[in-house]
């Protein structure tokens, strides 16, 4: 963001006011916040709900808002973490220490709802007109219907996962699937597509991961429609269809990492970067446009030591200047022993390792990056594909296959890494799932200067350019916000 103003508020009638409440894990903050803004520079008033914890996280983007005169208020709620038999502080999901204690965060989110029912209620000046919430924040459900207000469903997904999740899951498409491998076709959806039980979400293996997941459907079937971070020109059909299937107005509103445009506010985004960005940025600038490839799994994947180890030697026979992202976490010690161990030395001046969380966006976005190695987040997807970067897919769990299938059969902007299965959150399996070889080729596939590669970085480019137009004034996301300002606005003054 530069972010541009105050926005143009609607004249003559009360400003929409939209509470927005993200789900706590950074995946799921992070296109909030972008979406407060984008919102806020259209004229919205915006409540964001958070907790201590995370708004000390959120300090750029508090920074940011204010300075540009954003009507964008941080609303802090105290998080009952030691009531739910979570660590103290413990008020985000890449907190959690073990996968036993998902159903404990869940419980304390839902625990927010009395409180943020109270403070909706004291709001008499300025009352909300509608919430757009976190699809995991099924309890928001409720005080949308105590308050007469539209509630709509965020769930960071695209439209074509959307989809898929939406018909794999309400027809119980895996049910009674033996063999996990065995191709299924699914039926309903507007182009062929088959899928193996082994890459679907079920198998993240939380305790009571189901039921709650039933619980999280069940109040998007009751919502008012859904937001969703993508453009209209990137997947028509599956929006469409989405809408048709689901029978409710979806929003498409992005991509809105688009409402960042300077380096300042990306470097601000999300956690505190781990590193001081200028001699990345010195050496990004030292060499040849589109040559590096960047490596990052986003926030919560884990991938095993032995894996990332592998994913390096990959990176090292490819012979191709690299960014690697990786997590800090309990395994980055192990991790940190192999890399002292020669691997750095051996690879000095063509590939640099950020150990913790990298400033991703203004990585992308630099003209040094070639090819982006993702774990295919919806988030990482689509900031690829507006930094009109090819990738190499490696899905590790949740919806991230089926975001592989749009950016490689559909897209056609990017190549397989070959993952067979989910890699499970929390196991202790030392599993490697990609071999080094299997890195080297798809980095070589990719970064390659024949044909076909040219032709995927082709593609690549247009549908950044398909994205900046669809967001900027004019284009259908433009619009698109526009519209759903209005029509909250509308419903507020007609009286809900
Ligand atoms: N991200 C970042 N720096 C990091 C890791 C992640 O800025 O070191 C950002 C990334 O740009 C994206 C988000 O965190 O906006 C991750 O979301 P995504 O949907 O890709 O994956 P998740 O973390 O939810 O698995």
């Amino acid at each position: 963001m530069t972010l541009s103003g105050s926005g143009d508020s609607q004249s003559g009638s009360a400003r929409a006011h939209f509470v927005l409440v993200p789900m706590m894990a950074q995946g799921h903050t992070i296109p909030m916040t972008d979406m407060a803004c984008l919102l806020a520079e259209h004229g919205a008033q915006v409540s964001f709900i958070t907790t201590p914890v995370n708004a000390a996280r959120l300090e750029g983007f508090a920074a940011d808002v204010k300075a540009a005169g954003l009507a964008v208020q941080l609303v802090e709620l105290h998080f009952p973490a030691a009531e739910f038999g979570l660590p103290d502080g413990c008020e985000n999901l890449d907190m959690i220490q073990s996968k036993n204690l998902f159903l404990n965060f869940m419980e304390a989110c839902a625990a927010l709802q009395e409180p943020l029912m109270a403070y909706l209620r004291e709001q008499q000046r300025s009352p909300p007109s509608c919430i757009i919430s976190d699809m995991m924040h099924w309890w928001t459900g409720d005080i949308a219907r105590e308050l007469g207000i539209p509630r709509l469903t965020f769930s960071g997904f695209c439209g074509f996962s959307s989809l898929v999740r939406y018909i794999t899951f309400h027809n119980n498409v895996f049910e009674n699937v033996k063999d996990e491998n065995d191709l299924i076709t699914i039926t309903g959806f507007p182009t062929p597509l088959q899928l193996t039980k082994a890459k679907c979400p079920g198998k993240f293996s939380i305790p009571c991961m189901k039921k709650i997941c039933k619980k999280f459907l069940e109040e998007e079937l009751k919502s008012d429609g859904e937001v969703i971070n993508s453009f209209q020109e990137l997947e028509t059909l599956y929006i469409e269809s989405f809408e048709q299937t689901t029978k409710k107005k979806v929003w498409a509103v992005g991509p809105m990492c688009l409402c960042h445009r300077d380096n300042n506010t990306m470097a601000a985004r999300g956690n505190k970067a781990s590193m001081d960005e200028a001699p990345y940025l010195q050496w990004l600038d030292s060499v040849k446009p589109g040559s590096v490839v960047f490596v990052s799994f986003g926030s919560l994947a884990c991938t095993t030591p032995q894996q990332l180890v592998e994913l390096g030697l990959g990176l090292e026979a490819s012979r191709k200047p690299f960014i690697w992202v990786i997590k800090a976490g309990a395994k980055l010690p192990e991790v940190e022993e192999w890399l002292a161990d020669g691997f750095e030395e051996r690879v000095k001046n063509r590939g640099m390792v950020i150990r913790g969380w990298a400033p991703q966006l203004m990585i992308l976005r630099h003209q040094a990056v070639g090819g982006f190695v993702t774990h295919c987040g919806w988030n990482s997807t689509i900031e690829g594909i507006c930094a009109g970067v090819p990738m190499i897919t490696w899905p590790h769990f949740g919806e991230q296959f089926w975001n592989e299938k749009l950016v490689v059969d559909v897209l056609k902007i990017g190549v397989e890494v070959g993952v067979k299965g989910v890699t499970q959150w929390g196991s202790e399996k030392q599993e490697v799932m990609v071999t080094r070889d299997a890195v080297e080729t798809a980095v070589n596939t990719l970064m390659d200067e024949g044909a076909a590669a040219e032709e995927t970085r082709v593609r690549a480019k247009d549908c950044a350019i398909k994205a900046r137009k669809a967001f900027h004034e004019g284009g259908s996301s433009y619009d698109n916000i526009r519209l759903l300002i209005e029509e909250m606005g509308n419903r507020m003054n007609a009286g809900g």
